[in-house]
């Protein structure tokens, strides 16, 4: 089923055409800066790009030129389904969604959850409705994989009332990106996802780690909010509860000046006072600057130390899978990662780590070693898979 998948942010919607049983993609597209003077849309179709200026306008003027760019390329009768990313679903939705009116209501009523995300893709679905609105439209959330968790791991030791009132406990997201790295991971160990104990760390931009038994997660590393866990690009991951009343006071910051400091100036940017881009601090390390060296350093203890806890989810660990941009590509942060995890059994073969680049996905351990692959993650096929399977469903 040809599905459009798009990704509404609060300034930009991603966008692909593409069909998920084969993996077939027709057009893939970007519209950025939405609302500004610099608004556009960018349309990549079999290596071209076409660019259309949307003249300071937001939604509705991108879906137009998304309208008039899949007519003039001949795609608009291809396109059967829509399947939205939608960040945040709270405990209402454990699976994706059929957009209906109440559907929309559930969305809009977990925004408190993600007041930067939700708003947005609600946004967003209201005018792909307008745009399309003879097609079926389907949520798929990326917090809704990580519904499995059993209670010991989503609650946090906070008072019972901020649970019950104020849905105050662990959430997950990456779920989409999770759960197709399992998947893929099975289909290339030849093995049934059902039989499997599998650790998943989505490193990108975002960084989370997943523990995924027999296909279902059990734990992951973020929380109520995608700041909880790792050590991310830009954000800081776990620190000390007791941090934001204390810099708070000792700066004289607001909690909404800390709130955006630990999302947009911490992390690997904050550590090495440099950049958030593993690349760079890849290449800075090696020309000895020391404040990249200790980005990554922390960087890859904090994960190494998450990979450990999901074994304690799991009970036991048949594989541990990279993916992300960075998991995907840095070599060196894998076998850093993977010495510091010999209390699992692991262990890198070198040249096959050093393989694993740029696409080329793979068994990455050393034989007798805790199985390691390095795995693509594809967030669109997934929701247009998701979507098709909803649609399927009747869900
Ligand atoms: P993503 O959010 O999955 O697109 O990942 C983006 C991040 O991946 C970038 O910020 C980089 O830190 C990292 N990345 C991308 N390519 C490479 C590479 N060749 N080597 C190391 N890190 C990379």
């Amino acid at each position: 089923m040809w599905t459009l998948v798009l990704n509404c942010g609060s300034s930009s919607v991603k966008v692909a055409l593409l069909e998920p049983d084969t993996g077939a993609v027709a057009v893939t597209g970007l519209a950025e800066r939405l609302g500004t003077a610099g608004a556009a849309l960018r349309l990549d179709v079999s290596g071209e790009r076409r660019v259309v200026d949307l003249g300071g306008g937001s939604y509705p003027a991108a879906f137009a030129a998304l309208l008039a760019g899949l007519d003039e390329l001949g795609l608009r009768a291809q396109v059967q389904a829509i399947g939205h990313r939608v960040v945040h679903g709270g405990e209402a939705f454990s699976v994706p969604a059929t957009i209906t009116p109440e559907v929309l209501d559930a969305i809009r009523a977990c925004s408190a959850l993600a007041p930067l995300h939700n708003p947005a893709n609600v946004a967003g679905i209201e005018a792909a409705q307008q745009a399309f609105p003879a097609l079926p439209q389907v949520a798929v959330f990326d917090t809704a994989f990580h519904q499995t968790m059993p209670e010991v791991a989503y609650r946090y030791a906070v008072p019972e009332a901020w649970y019950r009132q104020h849905g105050v406990r662990r959430y997950g997201f990456h779920g989409t990106s999770h759960a197709w790295v399992a998947q893929e991971a099975a289909r290339m160990l030849g093995r049934p996802l059902t039989e499997l104990n599998l650790v998943t760390a989505h490193l990108g931009n975002g960084c989370s780690v997943c523990a995924v038994q027999g296909g279902r997660s059990v734990d992951t590393s973020m929380g109520l909010t995608p700041l909880e866990g790792l050590v991310m690009g830009t954000r800081s991951g776990d620190v000390d509860p007791g941090l934001h009343d204390f810099i708070a006071r000792q700066a004289g910051l607001s909690l909404d000046q800390v709130t955006a400091a630990l999302n947009r100036e911490s992390g690997l940017l904050g550590l090495s006072g440099l950049a958030s881009d593993v690349r760079e601090l890849e290449a800075a390390a090696g020309r000895g600057h020391a404040g990249a060296r200790l980005a990554l350093d922390v960087f890859v203890y904090r994960l190494a130390q998450a990979v450990a806890g999901m074994a304690v989810a799991l009970g036991q660990v048949d594989a541990l899978v990279f993916t992300g941009g960075i998991g995907e590509n840095s070599v060196t942060v894998r076998a850093a990662t993977l010495a510091r995890l010999g209390v699992l059994g692991a262990g890198v073969d070198d040249d096959a780590n050093a393989r694993a680049v740029r696409g080329t996905p793979g068994v990455i351990s050393a034989p007798g070693r805790l199985t390691t692959l390095v795995v693509n993650t594809d967030e669109e096929r997934m929701i247009a898979r998701e979507t098709a399977r909803a649609l399927e469903a009747g869900a």
